[in-house]
Parts: structure tokens; C-alpha cells; sequence
């Protein structure tokens, strides 16, 4: 009963903290305890993660919604609305850039798909049915495509698929109607302000399942994952895993210190939502935590981070577009394919803007990578190499996104000198 209660009062981050130790001791009894492994279904663990995926999936639109629109609300000026979007896209770009080609430079440094000891054909049998799966939702939409499906033709259609990017356009227009209206302080600018209040509530209502999920994610991974597998691809998830921690704790450390801030505070109030986002692997099911961190513990104000955040869970996708950087380039090394300087810029352009238009979701970079591989004149078939360990790799890529967002928002308000460094410094 003194146990309940401890784990009532902790705070969601330690909470969090817990789930991710148990899991990985009762993950591990589970895998190598053939008695404890025999009773276990692995796939009802999966569930516990799924079941929280699930409640976010459902609060997210009307939560960026009323946040989005609420934040506008509260700028007045329309200039300083659209010098603030500049600012952070300019800021999602330059990471995102950055950050992919740290992947691709290490990958084509190391050179792991040359000379490597793979049955890419065997692999490639063995993942065929998701190799024809994701060929099929293979699409090649241009820039232009994706600048005009920013504007929903049908709102509620944006709401029903959860179209972040249509959502966020609706709010900034809805506040600026709003604000027309003078309605800021009347009937439905209190609503707006009243629906953000119950929408964090909500948040928090269905934060409480985040331990739970990340428990059980645990549990399955460590039970399921094919270590052999790993074992003999693992040349590229050490490079994906090594280039995405130089990337976070080596760059932005740099970067943090020229804006003269202590990195460690950072890294040390982001890790429950890294590791949440980690096991998770969705940017957008650890985006009320980090949203959270970012304004409570970090003292990133609430401007920055109802807009760049949400925006940046969706636009800025750091960790994807190294992952994407490095398996290219490692599927040309594997297929012989000498790539010269044009065409690796070529990959790095493609998967900088490929990785914009990825969703926020478990998994959702695969299918980009087919794309990316056609464009190329890389046999598409080879993402059978990747879907086999892409579970493994998304963790890491979804830990680059999340800790992006919140980095992208810190360096945003730290430019503005609107960041309260009373808090984060506490
Ligand atoms: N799982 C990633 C995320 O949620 C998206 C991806 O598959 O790259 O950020």
C-alpha cells in the first residue's frame, strides 16, 4: 500500500525513470528465465505501449489546437507572429541539415557497406512483405505539393487525420480572425483560453498511462528483438546511434554554451522525455512531455513553446533525416554504387526535405526511405535490409527529433531573451 502511494506522489518524470529500470529488469528476467519467458506474452506488453499511443493520438490535434491558437492570441503583432515562424523554420533547417550530415559524413568515413559480411539477399527475402508494403505507399510529392497541402481544403478532414501542419495553419488564421473580430476578451477568445486550460488537464489525465507504455515497450523489445540480426547489421546502428549522441550532446552542447547556458541543466530535465520518446519512438506521444519540461523546467516561455514545438514535432525532424542520410549511403556502399559529391548532396537535400514531410509516428520514415532510394537509382528492395532493424533505429531517430524540438525552442527563446533563466537554471 506505502508502495502505491510513493509512486503516486512522484513526479511524472521520476515515474517515468522507474518504468524504464523495471522494465529493462523484468524485460531481461523475461528473455532469459525460460520459465518467466514462458508465461509472458510478449504482445501484451506491446499493448500497454500501444494503449498510451493510442490516448495521445486522440488528444493531440485539439491540444495543438487550442495551444496554437491561444499563443496567437496573445501575440499582437502580426509581424512578430510571422518574424517567429521565420525564425524557428530557419532554426528547424539548419539542425536538420547539420544533423544529416553528421550521419552521412560518419557513414561515408567508416564505410560500413563495403566489404560488409551480409546476406543482403536473404535479409531482403525475409522482410519482403513489408518490402512491398511500404514500395506501395512509396510517393514522390514535390516541394510545391507539400507547400500547398499546408492549406486544408476541409478542416475537420486535418482534425480527423491529424494533420499537424493543417492544423497549426487553421489556428494561426483562427487567431487572427479572432483578434479581428475583437473577440480576444469576449465569448470565444475566453472559450479558446478555457479549451487550453482543460486540454492540458486532459494532458495530464492521459500522461499518467506514459509509465506504463514506456514499461511495456520495454518488455516487448527486450523479449522479441532478433540479437543476431542486430548483431550483424550493428556496424550501421553504431553509427546511427554514435552520429545522433554527437549530434545531441556534442553539437548542441556547443551550441548551448555560445548562447551561454549550462548544458547539463539541459540534458538533465530533457532525459524523461528522451527516454519516453526513445521507447516509445513518437515525437508526437511525448510531445505534452516535452512541451512540459520546456516551459516548467527549462523556462522556455509559453510563446515558444506552443508554437515551435508542436510545429517542430512535426517539421523538425532531426533524428529522421540522419537515419534516412546514413541508410542511403550505406545501401549504396552495400550495392557497389560510388557516390560522388553531387549526388550525396542530392541525398542530403532529399532527406533534409523528405524528412519534413514524415509523421510524427512509429515507424513513418520507412517508407520515405523507398522514395528516397527510387530517387537515387538505389534498388527500392533494399529497405529490406533496414526494416529489419528499423524498430532499434527509430528509437535513436525519434530521441534526435524530440530533443531537437525542445533544443530548437530553447535557442529561439534564448535569441528573444524571453527565456527565464531563474528556472532554468533550478
Ligand atoms: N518515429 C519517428 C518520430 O516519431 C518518425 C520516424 O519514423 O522517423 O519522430
Amino acid at each position: 500500500m506505502s508502495f502505491v502511494k510513493t509512486y503516486f506522489g512522484l513526479k511524472l518524470s521520476h515515474k517515468v525513470a522507474f518504468a524504464f529500470a523495471f522494465g529493462i529488469v523484468f524485460g531481461c528476467a523475461a528473455r532469459f528465465v525460460p520459465t518467466l519467458g514462458s508465461l509472458i506474452n510478449p504482445e501484451g506488453f506491446r499493448m500497454l505501449g500501444v494503449i498510451f499511443i493510442n490516448l495521445i493520438k486522440m488528444i493531440i490535434t485539439p491540444l495543438i489546437f487550442a495551444l496554437i491558437t491561444s499563443s496567437f492570441l496573445s501575440v499582437k503583432d502580426a509581424g512578430k507572429a510571422g518574424m517567429l515562424a521565420i525564425k524557428a523554420v530557419s532554426i528547424f533547417f539548419a539542425m536538420t541539415f547539420v544533423s544529416v550530415t553528421i550521419g552521412i559524413a560518419a557513414t561515408y568515413l567508416i564505410k560500413p557497406g563495403i566489404g560488409a559480411n551480409i546476406d543482403v539477399q536473404q535479409i531482403i527475402a525475409q522482410n519482403m512483405s513489408s518490402v512491398s508494403n511500404a514500395a506501395q505507399t512509396k510517393h514522390h510529392s514535390s516541394l510545391l505539393d507539400f507547400l500547398i497541402n499546408i492549406i486544408p481544403s476541409n478542416i475537420f478532414q486535418s482534425f480527423y487525420n491529424a494533420d499537424f501542419l493543417q492544423v497549426i495553419f487553421f489556428s494561426v488564421i483562427f487567431a487572427a480572425g479572432i483578434r479581428k473580430a475583437n473577440q480576444v476578451h469576449e465569448s470565444v477568445g475566453l472559450a479558446i483560453k478555457s479549451l487550453e486550460k482543460t486540454m492540458f488537464k486532459v494532458t495530464d489525465i492521459c500522461m499518467e498511462v506514459a509509465p506504463f507504455g514506456v514499461f511495456g515497450l520495454i518488455v516487448w523489445l527486450i523479449a522479441t528483438q532478433d540479437a543476431a540480426l542486430i548483431k550483424s547489421l550493428g556496424v550501421i546502428v553504431l553509427i546511427v546511434y554514435g552520429s545522433m549522441l554527437f549530434m545531441v550532446y556534442g553539437v548542441y552542447a556547443i551550441v548551448m554554451a555560445m548562447l551561454g547556458l549550462n548544458p547539463l541543466k539541459f540534458y538533465k530535465k530533457m532525459l524523461p522525455a528522451q527516454i519516453s520518446g526513445y521507447f516509445l519512438s513518437s515525437s508526437s506521444a511525448v510531445l505534452p512531455m516535452s512541451m512540459e519540461i520546456a516551459q516548467k523546467e527549462l523556462g522556455i516561455s509559453s510563446e515558444k513553446v506552443s508554437f515551435a514545438i508542436p510545429l517542430g514535432a512535426k517539421v523538425n525532424m532531426n533524428g529522421t533525416a540522419l537515419n534516412l542520410g546514413v541508410s542511403v549511403i550505406f545501401i549504396s556502399q552495400l550495392f557497389g554504387f560510388d557516390f560522388g559529391i553531387s549526388q550525396i548532396i542530392k541525398v542530403m537535400i532529399l532527406c533534409t526535405l523528405g524528412s519534413i514531410g514524415t509523421a510524427p509516428v512509429p515507424g513513418a520514415s520507412i517508407f520515405l526511405l523507398s522514395g528516397i532510394l527510387g530517387s537515387v537509382g538505389l534498388p527500392v528492395e533494399a529497405i529490406g535490409i533496414i526494416i529489419a532493424i528499423d524498430r532499434i533505429l527509430d528509437m535513436m531517430r525519434t530521441f534526435g527529433n524530440i530533443s531537437g524540438d525542445v533544443m530548437a525552442a530553447l535557442i529561439l527563446d534564448r535569441i528573444d531573451k524571453t527565456l527565464d533563466m531563474s528556472v532554468y537554471k533550478s
